[in-house]
């Protein structure tokens, strides 16, 4: 069983006001019994969705915001090697 952190930065922009932001999420990467690989976002703490989910506008509240990764890079956990 594999227990992997990384920290990712997207850069989302919306299509309709252009308007662009970036938020950096922690990803926990989780590997189930059966093979299985799971994906879990969080925001400064707190579970989030998905970036492709979060697809909501702050600046008009429509959803046309697209998203594209900048960064990724692993954290560094305390059972690691
Ligand atoms: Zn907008």
């Amino acid at each position: 069983m594999q227990n992997d952190q990384y920290l990712e930065q997207y850069e989302f922009s919306c299509t309709r006001c252009k308007y662009v932001w970036r938020e950096t999420f922690e990803v926990r990467e989780v590997e189930d019994s059966q093979g299985g690989s799971w994906h879990y976002f969080y925001l400064a703490g707190s579970p989030a969705s998905s970036p492709s989910m979060r697809n909501i506008c702050p600046s008009c509240q429509q959803p046309n915001a697209q998203h594209r990764q900048i960064d990724r890079r692993r954290i560094s956990t305390p059972n690691s090697p």
